[in-house]
């Protein structure tokens, strides 16, 4: 047993971490005030090979592997969450689907540009009246001739309304089942296709400099080729890519724990209370102390979770347990870095305040953390 990172994995992760602090760290606050897109750090990240870290070289990726993302996601998110979560959508919920479920015709078509991050993928799963219950999709999709013909709505997709989005992936029932149930299948619907809209981007709470969209669909129709993967495997298909998203949710979170010490740190040592630094007072020091010690264990639980799954073992409760404790300690972090920033941590000035807004939401993205433990309970066999 290692968990420590081979020279390529340390070199990626300094690269990144050099990235964030260089490039992004200096832009991205003024992105958060004015809920702006930062096209020109994602585009280079995107010469960067960022968006092709998991991918092979065929399609213009790295060859890297899905641990690799992680490692990056994490540097990312210790300095700003709305670029790690672009960069986790575009990868793990864009491209990802085509990659796994994809014909060869496809995969294309257009992998090579959202490998390269020339363009964005979305994925559109929830939907305004049902979310952790994704049996309950309302949209419908049915064949016409050798077009679908889609009708209904998503809710809350990240990277689809970007000016460079080339395609959502969306679920949709297709017709019902033997024994009653809905069919879901996933269909490709390219950005500019007549019948889909685009909402105006969501006022946030946090990750306000990534994008974030509804999305209608009135007789959209595209060719029936768009079909991704099988007919009625859509419900299996986003189980996987779930599965699989949870443990980079899950580094992002550890990213923003990490961001929460070091900010900590920096703070305790310049703050002056009652004389002296306020972090030669044991209260300081044992929060910060605890959070580095629940930033430590989180990440040994993603690392757990990625090394099952690249071993092609089961990682399902894994990858569940890294995202409902990773998260879990990110908003415990970020309430503690705040506190420790006193009247500063409640300004946007200040790092902190922007971890704190960003915290909460990972509890509820790619799943909430009800839906974890229930995932946890089922894989023990209750
Ligand atoms: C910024 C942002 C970006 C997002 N990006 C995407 C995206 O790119 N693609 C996409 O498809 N979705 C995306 N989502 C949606 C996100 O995945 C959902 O919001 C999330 O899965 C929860 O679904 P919901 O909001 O419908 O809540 P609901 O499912 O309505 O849940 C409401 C509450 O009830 C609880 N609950 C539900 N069922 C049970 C149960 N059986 N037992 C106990 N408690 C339960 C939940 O845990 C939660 O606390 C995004 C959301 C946000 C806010």
């Amino acid at each position: 047993m290692d968990f420590r990172l081979t020279e390529e994995q340390e070199a990626l992760r300094e690269s990144v971490r050099d990235f964030a602090r260089e490039v992004v760290a200096p832009v991205i606050a003024e992105h958060y005030e004015k809920h702006t897109f930062p096209y020109d750090v994602i585009r280079q990240m995107g010469k960067m090979g960022l968006f092709g870290l998991p991918f092979p070289e065929e399609y213009g990726g790295m060859g890297g592997d899905y641990f690799a993302l992680c490692l990056a996601l994490e540097e990312l998110a210790r300095v700003d969450s709305s670029v790690a979560i672009t960069l986790e959508a575009a990868i793990s919920l864009g491209a990802m689907p085509i990659y796994r479920f994809g014909t060869e015709e496809q995969k294309a078509r257009w992998l090579p540009k959202l490998v390269s991050g020339e363009a964005l993928a979305g994925f559109g799963l929830t939907e305004p009246g049902t979310g952790s219950d994704a049996g309950g999709t309302q949209t419908r999709a049915v064949l016409d001739g050798d077009e679908w013909v889609i009708n209904g709505s998503k809710a809350f997709i990240t990277n689809s309304g970007t000016d460079i989005t080339a395609l959502v992936t969306v679920t949709a029932v297709t017709g019902t089942r033997p024994d009653g149930s809905k069919e879901l299948s996933t269909i490709i619907v390219p950005s500019g296709t007549p019948g889909f809209t685009v909402a105006p981007g969501y006022s946030k709470v946090g990750w306000t400099a990534s994008d974030t969209h509804e999305l209608t669909f009135d007789d959209c129709r595209v060719p029936a080729d768009n079909l991704l993967g099988e007919r009625g495997r859509g419900f299996a298909q986003f189980l996987r890519i779930l599965d699989e998203g949870r443990i980079a949710i899950a580094a992002l979170a550890v990213g923003l724990a990490q961001g929460c010490v070091d900010e900590s740190l920096k703070y305790a040592r310049e703050r002056h209370a009652f004389g002296q630094p306020i972090g030669n007072y044991q209260a300081i020091q044992f929060k910060i102390a605890d959070m580095e010690m629940r930033a430590h264990t989180a990440r040994l639980a993603y690392y757990d979770a990625a090394a099952r799954m690249l071993a092609g073992e089961p990682f399902k409760r894994q990858a569940a347990m890294a995202k409902l404790h990773a998260s879990t300690i990110a908003v415990d972090n970020a309430r503690e870095a705040t506190q420790i920033h006193g009247g500063y941590g409640f300004m946007n000035e200040y790092p902190v305040a922007r971890f704190w807004r960003d915290s909460k939401i990972l509890e509820i993205g790619e799943g909430t953390s009800e839906v974890q433990r229930m995932i946890i309970a089922r894989d023990l066999g209750l």
